[in-house]
């Protein structure tokens, strides 16, 4: 897979998991009446540390669709995105080259990999 996207699809996930801390910790919060638990700054230097190896532009292509979409990268199955459910061009659809360079989705513009 392409450098690149495997560290989307890697900050993606670390994304999700600070958003499940982050609820949790909520609910810690709220059972100890105040007391703030920490959690997750694991995450969060882990997080930092993959940013600094994703090139500037693609990075700040992340946040955007991350802030609008809740997702920024997707999995392409059955020759559709998995994030707004376009079938791709074929040229688009072949898993070797499809992961092979950073592509994104013609409709909704989340970067794809095929699984
Ligand atoms: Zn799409």
């Amino acid at each position: 897979m392409n450098e690149i996207l495997q560290k989307l699809v890697m900050l993606q996930d670390l994304d999700y998991m600070i958003v499940e801390v982050k609820s949790k910790d909520v609910k810690k919060v709220q059972k100890k009446m105040g007391l703030k638990i920490k959690g997750g700054e694991k995450l969060y230097d882990a997080k930092k540390a993959l940013e600094q190896k994703i090139p500037s532009n693609v990075l700040s292509k992340y946040h955007k669709l991350m802030e609008r979409f809740g997702r920024a990268v997707s999995p392409v199955v059955n020759n559709k995105c998995m994030s707004c459910y376009v079938t791709l061009p074929k040229r688009l659809s072949i898993r070797e080259i499809g992961n092979r360079e950073l592509r994104s989705c013609e409709r909704c513009g989340v970067f794809l990999y095929w699984v």
